[in-house]
């Protein structure tokens, strides 16, 4: 394994680790002018009962052993070191705070918080000066007050310190100078936010967004520290396709919860009532890391409406085939009882299946020895792949069929992707057949015949009473919906109809993976794809984002209700 993809291994395990956030106040003593949550800044305090039950519920729901002490600014809270205290008689391993330092600036403050047991600070520094950092965050003596704060946290030994940055137009050119500031202090570990058009960003942005592209140079020079013993290099919501040659830095995807959570009354609503997401708009999206998912979950709300949808996943539940929205071809359910096989598609009209699989079925096999059971059925047989099955088929080619489809699986975790799949492009170069193959793109499955992989709606994504679950569609979405491609694509013929490679398998194995197609290949994968439709930019966007409808629902009995409930944290839902 290479330096890189153990950092990637790491960071994953870090961001996996389960995490509660706690919100103190929305009130702050700074002005940031790139502010995400001004909006909601109304100057209120929580009480202190009411943090309590926030604190517990992190351990009782999620399990967590890490919680963040936040706000606004979580240190103008008078009881801020009582949640400290209370946070560890729960039972949290680990507490952090992220802060722009003015409080701890001073001593007495500073020594109570880490004999309540506080672990970790997070610093928000945003410029190498005082002039450039009080200017973006419009605080008077910021720079100096952060400083003594940070100082004093690194020399005391007892606490974490690390920083966090929000690159914006004003300091991207002096990334560099920051690191190199706290470095000389002794702070290693730096978090660099992309700035995204939400609040106060959105407000200033002709001040604050700047040309990814323009300073990459700059960029990449503080990038590499990530790759210097010593240094802890993170970055958040920033685009992926920049971050080719470092995909170590690749945010993990999971973390696309929080994001998502940060605005679960909008995307509730959007659900629910069919109320249009209020930043819904072709000025601001394209800026924005989420863009992607909301992308994705409109197109869901849309092949629900339009048909557009293969097949709809029942799990064991043949009841639900009732709700199957129009257009559904298959229906998707477990292995059948006694069977040796994996899970199957049957067709819509077959409720319930019978034991016989009709014609039009699909069985789904993912081992050698399921292969000619499967193959004897007489229907299609899915073979998902992965390493030691693609070897073994080099190994047989003659076992595969025309009634075979290669399905390259996506994966949960890059850790997934790098254990278990094969090196795609060669692996289709030896097998030299021209088989049926889904879920890749075409630079990775040279001289095969290309498939789309079907569109699959999961019973598993609503709520008892039909209502969507957010938490489980963001899960489908990191798991099966989040492809990326190298910026290089621009470069490759069959762009408009290409997707690009799931994440993980990003993240695992680098944007290296992606080569524009060239010669013969090109010609016809290009001839293949042209029946394609485009999945990329969303159309409703395109179009100016028009009314939207409600999203369907769709009753699950067997999925336990879990209620909405409206709070400033934003809960699952
Ligand atoms: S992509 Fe989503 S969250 Fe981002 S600005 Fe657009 S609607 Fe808002
Ligand atoms: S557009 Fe990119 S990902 Fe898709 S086939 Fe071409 S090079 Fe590969």
């Amino acid at each position: 394994m290479h330096a890189p993809q153990a950092i990637t291994l790491d960071h994953e395990a870090v961001a996996n680790e389960s995490k509660h956030w706690v919100r103190l106040t929305a009130a702050c003593n700074s002005k940031c002018i790139f502010c995400l949550d001004a909006e909601a800044q109304d100057g209120r305090f929580m009480t202190f009962d009411d943090i309590c039950v926030e604190v517990r519920r992190g351990r009782e729901e999620k399990n967590a052993s890490r919680l963040v002490v936040s706000g606004g600014e979580a240190t103008i809270h008078s009881r801020f070191h009582d949640v400290v205290a209370y946070a560890k008689s729960q039972g949290y391993r680990w507490v952090q705070t992220v802060t722009n330092g003015q409080k701890l600036a001073d001593r007495d403050f500073f020594l109570r918080a880490v004999a309540a047991g506080l672990d970790e600070i997070t610093f928000s520094l945003h410029g190498h000066t005082p002039e450039l950092h009080d200017h973006l965050t419009k605080t008077k003596n910021g720079f100096e007050n952060l400083m003594r704060a940070m100082i004093r946290a690194v020399r005391d030994g007892r606490v974490i310190v690390n920083v966090d940055v929000c690159i914006n137009r004003q300091n991207v050119e002096h990334l560099e100078a920051i690191v190199a500031l706290c470095s000389r202090v002794g702070v290693r570990e730096f978090d660099l936010l992309h700035v995204i058009p939400q609040g106060e960003a959105f407000e200033h942005r002709a001040e604050l967004f700047y040309d990814v592209d323009a300073h990459s140079e700059a960029l990449r020079r503080v990038f590499r520290y990530a790759r210097v013993p010593g240094f802890h290099i993170w970055t958040n919501r920033f685009p992926v396709q920049h971050l080719e040659g470092l995909e170590e830095l690749i945010q993990d995807p999971h973390k696309m919860l929080d994001e998502v959570g940060g605005r679960r009354v909008q995307f509730r609503r959007y659900l629910d009532e069919g109320t249009p997401i209020d930043c819904r708009d072709a000025q601001r999206c394209p800026h924005c890391f989420i863009e992607p998912f909301c992308s994705a979950l409109d197109r869901h709300v849309a092949r629900g409406h339009e048909g557009g949808f293969d097949e709809f996943a029942v799990g064991s539940n043949f009841a639900l085939a009732a709700h199957a929205p129009s257009g559904v071809r298959w229906l998707g359910v477990t292995a059948l009882p006694e069977s040796p096989l994996g899970p199957l598609r049957v067709p819509a009209t077959v409720v319930p299946p019978e034991t016989l699989l009709p014609a039009g079925s699909r069985v789904v096999v993912e081992r050698a020895d399921q292969l000619p059971a499967a193959l004897a059925l007489g229907v299609e047989v899915e073979v998902r792949l992965d390493r030691e099955l693609a070897a073994w088929l080099l190994e047989n080619p003659d076992s595969l069929n025309e009634r075979c489809v290669l399905h390259a699986p996506t994966r949960a975790k890059a850790s997934e992707s790098l254990a278990l799949d094969p090196d795609w492009r060669n692996f289709f170069l030896a097998l030299d057949r021209r088989v049926r193959v889904e879920n890749l793109p075409a630079c990775l499955a040279p001289g095969t015949r290309l498939e789309r992989a079907p569109r699959r709606l999961d019973t598993a994504l609503f709520h008892t009473d039909g209502r969507w679950q957010i938490d489980a569609f963001v899960d489908e979405y990191v798991g099966n919906h989040y492809y990326a491609k190298s910026l290089r694509c621009k470069a490759c013929p069959v762009a408009a109809s290409c997707r690009g490679q799931h994440l993980q398998s990003l993240r695992a194995h680098g944007f290296a993976q992606l080569q524009p197609l060239e010669g013969e290949w090109a010609i016809d994968a290009s001839a293949q794809l042209a029946a394609w439709p485009t999945d990329d930019p969303d159309p409703r966007l395109a179009a100016g984002a028009p009314p939207q409808a409600p999203a369907f629902r769709i009753p699950v009995a067997a999925n336990a209700p879990v209620p909405f409930i409206d709070t400033e944290a934003g809960r699952r839902s």
